[in-house]
């Protein structure tokens, strides 16, 4: 058995150091590219959401290279993302590939159901086995987006341009090299004191939060690396979601800092109810980010991404009672770097015209 999977984020760090801990054998497909969307694009239904078509792509790629089982995460809840799996089985089996596939439903739904799935991954392991490794893994998988978290707030202070890259680098080297829970208690304020070494220069940056879906927020290829170009413009950033916030049982977030509860508490005034993905944490960070002062809002969808849309209608009032700019991106196969970068310089400079505006009048 080589089991592969589609990339999303930092999950390749993830599932390589959890897959390792239990001796499967896996693939990492090779890094999402142009070339990974056009196949995807290519074979999933023209108007599937664009991250199935990305991930089809990420398969392909990886059956390509050796894999015969392909680990997929499960979903819940009313949007499409609980069909990936069974829609890339039938996808990828129609256009002739022959492998198993092994859906791990998330926490969310049952401890017990998720490591049973895994158990298919590693038979020869017993459940306790892959309990301990699930619960070291996670240490080191929250770790490195407790960093990733830091990079996005240094970054636009960094008085030389790449060094908080070129620290992110270090600090991923150092958790990476980390196997037990104590290797990884101390690889971590090692990564975290690496990321704070970064030479800072003082400067009045503007301070925006990204929001959205969580596949288009994740993964830097189809989001067109902007974390890092608006960094390197001066931007503080702060993101709505983690890829450990978004995996964790019990709606916690533990790296962002917060709970569901909470934010779906923010959203209440103008959606009071679950849409579907990330579309009602979408309204809840909007509103605690405007009420904190953020001179502006980055939302990321797909393309017809039916929870986004839904934030997306009421984004007009959130706009006119708290009067925060909102600058949504939809993204598919289609859209250029370019296209998006333009429209991120019109938006930083209406950001700061709105920041000098206010000084003036204050
Ligand atoms: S959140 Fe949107 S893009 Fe993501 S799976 Fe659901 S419908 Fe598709």
């Amino acid at each position: 058995m080589k089991v592969t999977f589609p990339h999303m984020g930092t999950i390749d760090s993830l599932l390589s150091d959890l897959f390792t801990r239990l001796e499967i054998d896996f693939l990492v497909p090779p890094k999402t590219s142009t070339k990974t969307i056009s196949l995807g694009a290519r074979y999933a239904p023209e108007f599937a959401c664009f991250p199935l078509k990305v991930n089809i792509g990420n398969l392909i790629e990886g059956l390509d290279l050796g894999a015969d089982t392909v680990a997929m995460v499960g979903g819940l809840g009313p949007c499409r993302f609980g069909f990936y799996a069974e829609v890339q089985n039938r996808v990828l089996r129609d256009i002739g590939y022959d492998f198993e596939m092994i859906v791990l439903e998330p926490p969310a739904i049952g401890m017990k159901i998720f490591l049973e799935r895994c158990r298919r991954l590693a038979p020869k392991k017993s459940l306790w086995q892959i309990f301990q490794a699930v619960r070291i893994g996670w240490k080191k998988a929250v770790a490195v987006d407790e960093v990733e978290k830091r990079v996005l707030q240094t970054r636009a202070f960094e008085r030389k341009k790449g060094d908080t890259t070129r620290a992110h680098r270090r600090a991923l080297k150092v958790l990476s090299e980390a196997v037990t829970a104590e290797e990884i208690r101390s690889a971590r304020e090692e990564a975290l004191a690496i990321i704070d070494s970064v030479e800072r220069r003082e400067q009045d940056s503007l301070r925006v939060g990204i929001v959205g879906e969580f596949y288009i927020l994740l993964e830097p290829f189809v989001n067109f690396g902007i974390e890092e170009y608006l960094g390197n413009e001066g931007i503080y950033l702060e993101r709505s979601v983690y890829l450990t916030d978004w995996l964790n049982p019990g709606g916690k977030k533990p790296v962002f800092g917060t709970t569901r509860e909470k934010i779906h508490h923010a959203a209440e005034p103008y959606l009071a109810h679950f849409v579907g993905g990330e579309g009602q944490d979408t309204i809840g960070h909007i509103v605690e980010w405007a009420r904190e002062g953020f001179d502006g809002i980055i939302h990321f969808l797909p393309f017809t991404c039916m929870p986004e849309i839904i934030a997306k209608s009421i984004f007009p009032k959130i706009d006119r009672e708290l009067d925060i700019p909102i600058l949504s991106l939809v993204i598919d196969e289609q859209t250029g770097r370019a296209g998006v970068i333009t429209r991120l310089e019109a938006f930083i400079d209406l950001m700061r015209n709105k920041r000098k505006k206010r000084l003036v009048a204050s």
